[in-house]
């Protein structure tokens, strides 16, 4: 099966090059995804028959709130195109991904469920991002309303991992605290209070369930994050730990925005279908980054 891959340059999709590697890998140099006749470009040349659709604008807390429009008009875009384009050509399967900032700021109860996403507003930091998000989990729903099509989503937690990118607006919590702890002279500054709960997925534990709903075409919605739930101060500790800097002294900024205080999700319909599936511990995938971080920072 033909497989075509958006943002195939991005974290989500050296990941997933890794264990899906015949598939086609696009990046923004290749077609820009705004531009609805550079998406009718790329799919006539390719004519894929799945499309994993992981190409959007992200980025850190500060480049959200300094940038709303741009979030959710480049977001739009892509995502209309990109779905318009896929019933155009017919493209029989399509896995999109989310993310867990788009669900509601608060709910009653947590872990949220796939049931909570459109229970509340989301967190004003994030509105723009996560409104264009929400409106592709209505679009995919509606295309498989009208058109009966086998399109689906994923929403995963926050990630990491060896292909996240440093750059000061660009990086991720962990992966710029790996950073962080790698260049420390003794102490480091985090922003916020520190006690903010967070999920952390290593980003090859994403792909490997995108694989596993191919493989075994399985067509649903799901949440995707392993089952512990951190305060920042805690994944401060461990990382620490993991990346052998135990002694380094960690100042909390509290002037600074701590986001959401939480937004963990419950992973139990995923793994009621997953056979056998296990997330790699926080533990273990950031001495996995922290090593590769280190090894490329030598060179
Ligand atoms: P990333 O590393 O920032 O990569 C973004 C990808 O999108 C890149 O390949 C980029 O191409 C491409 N892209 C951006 N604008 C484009 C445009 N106008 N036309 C064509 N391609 C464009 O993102 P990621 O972390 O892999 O995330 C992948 C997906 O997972 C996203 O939908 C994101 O919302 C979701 N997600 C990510 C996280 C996370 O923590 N990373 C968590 C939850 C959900 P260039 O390299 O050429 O710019």
């Amino acid at each position: 099966m033909k497989i075509l891959v958006t943002g195939g340059s991005g974290l989500v999709g050296k990941h997933l090059k890794d264990i899906i590697p015949d598939a086609i890998y696009i990046s923004s140099k290749d077609f820009d995804l705004t531009n609805i006749e550079k998406v009718h470009e790329m799919m006539d040349f390719f004519r894929p028959k799945l499309v994993i659709h992981l190409a959007a604008r992200v980025g850190g807390i500060m480049d959200n709130i300094n940038y709303p429009v741009d979030y959710l008009e480049e977001n739009i875009l892509i995502n209309t195109n990109v779905l318009k384009i896929c019933h155009e050509f017919d493209v029989n399967r399509v896995i999109a991904i989310l993310s867990t900032c788009i669900y509601p700021d608060k709910v009653d109860n947590y872990p949220m469920t796939e049931k909570d996403l459109f229970n509340g507003p989301p967190p004003p930091t994030n509105f723009s991002y996560a409104m264009s998000k929400r409106c592709t989990a209505v679009h995919i729903d509606s295309y498989v309303k009208q058109y009966g099509k086998k399109w689906c989503y994923l929403i995963p937690c926050n990630l990491y991992g060896e292909y996240d990118k440093y750059e000061e607006h660009h990086s991720h919590f962990v992966s710029a605290l790996i950073k962080k702890i790698y260049e420390a002279n003794g102490e480091i500054e985090l922003w916020g209070t520190g006690k903010p709960l967070r999920q952390f997925m290593y980003g090859g534990d994403l792909v490997r369930v995108i694989k596993y709903m191919i493989d075994n075409d399985i067509v649903d919605n799901f949440n995707v994050a392993p089952k512990d739930v951190y305060s920042i101060d805690e994944i401060t500790k461990i990382s620490k730990k993991a990346c052998g800097k135990d002694k380094l002294v960690v100042n909390y900024d509290n002037t600074k925005p701590d986001g959401q205080y939480r937004k963990d999700i419950d992973s139990s319909k995923l793994l009621s279908v997953l056979e056998n599936f296990k997330f790699t511990s926080l533990e273990e995938g950031i001495e996995k980054v922290y090593d590769n971080f280190s090894k490329r920072y030598n060179k």
